[in-house]
């Protein structure tokens, strides 16, 4: 018989997995070009559609150890449903975090009001789908919105995920229209709190990092598509000195491999320090797992086992085999 490690499942804190459609497509243009790609690929999506190829995506999800997911969805009332049931289907515990868009991309993200978004909000939640809040972004939500919906989130004690500070652009936009830096924005409006995952937060400034720490906020960071889409590096330094509570995601979904998401976590810790060992293997793993589990309200979720008869691991002694996984491992190591 095969030696098997067993390990606490992958948990992806943040996925659009209709973008997977879009690896390989736009490499040759910036953020916004990517984005407008985006939009071309959300415009057509259908709900039997979005069952079929999401059900696709969480597969290669589950193949690759993530056994859940927070589906960071924007694209129809509908489609969030065939979600639900794709990642069933699937195998993979899914916490469907229905996007709250006021304004901007295109008709089918947007809903007329914050009442109107959250009754959809309670539709979803009367079926049996797990469900978070997720405005956006300061882009997307006016404050009036992301007031409302910090409200609700207090009230039911919902998770709430928010992209923020991904790009330098919306940072001076955010200034321009409130006078604040989006996180601080989101402090003011009720959305911050120990329930609260902020996406990326690339280009947040001391104080926003200060106000994360204040409010024990979190932070899911997805290095493989920042790296894909150039948004820059996050401030580890910042975060890790403030103990703020990091998840990992696998967004775009350009690739699908929770070990390669640590790697390139702790590479970029590594060369911004210029030191080795800089997060540690067990603190990565928890990354990778509890941490995104708490990030998404999840009690439970399945096992993975790594096969430790894989060629990767072979003449790994035993001790070293966590820190061979993250350092030198693939995906197919995990069953
Ligand atoms: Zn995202």
């Amino acid at each position: 018989m095969q030696a098997r490690l067993r390990l606490p499942g992958f948990v992806n804190a943040h996925s659009h997995a209709f973008q997977r459609a879009l690896r390989g497509k736009v490499e040759g243009g910036d953020f916004w070009a990517w984005r407008e790609s985006m939009l071309d690929v959300a415009k057509c999506l259908a709900p039997g559609h979005v069952r079929s190829s999401y059900a696709a995506t969480y597969a290669e999800m589950r193949a690759a150890g993530y056994t859940a997911a927070g589906e960071f969805h924007y694209v129809g009332l509908a489609e969030a449903e065939a979600a639900v049931e794709a990642a069933r289907e699937a195998g993979i515990e899914l916490v469907l975090l229905l996007a709250a868009y006021g304004r901007g991309g295109l008709d089918r993200f947007r809903q007329e009001s914050p009442a109107d978004y959250l009754r959809q909000v309670e539709s979803l939640r009367t079926s049996s789908a797990r469900v978070g809040l997720a405005p956006h972004s300061v882009r997307a939500c006016s404050r009036d919105w992301l007031d409302e919906i910090g409200r609700y989130a207090e009230r039911e004690g919902l998770v709430l995920h928010v992209h923020a500070d991904e790009q330098p652009r919306e940072i001076e936009e955010c200034l321009a229209e409130h006078g604040l830096r989006p996180i601080a924005l989101l402090a003011e409006t009720g959305c911050l709190g120990p329930r609260t995952t902020v996406v990326h937060a690339t280009h947040a400034d001391a104080s926003e990092l200060d106000l994360l720490a204040e409010h024990g906020a979190g932070v899911c960071l997805c290095p493989t598509t920042e790296a894909n889409l150039g948004d820059g590096f996050p401030p580890l330094a910042g975060l890790l000195e403030r103990g703020i509570q990091l998840c990992i995601g696998s967004d775009s979904n350009v690739r699908i491999d929770p070990l390669e998401e640590l790697r390139e976590l702790e590479g970029t810790a590594r060369r911004q320090e210029l030191r080795r060992n800089v997060i540690g293997v067990d603190q990565l793993l928890a990354i990778g797992s509890t941490a995104g589990a708490h990030a998404l309200g999840l009690d439970a979720w399945p096992e993975v086992e790594v096969d430790l008869g894989h060629p990767s691991l072979a003449g790994v002694e035993p001790g070293d085999v966590r820190a061979a996984l993250v350092h030198g491992c693939g995906a197919d190591v995990i069953s």
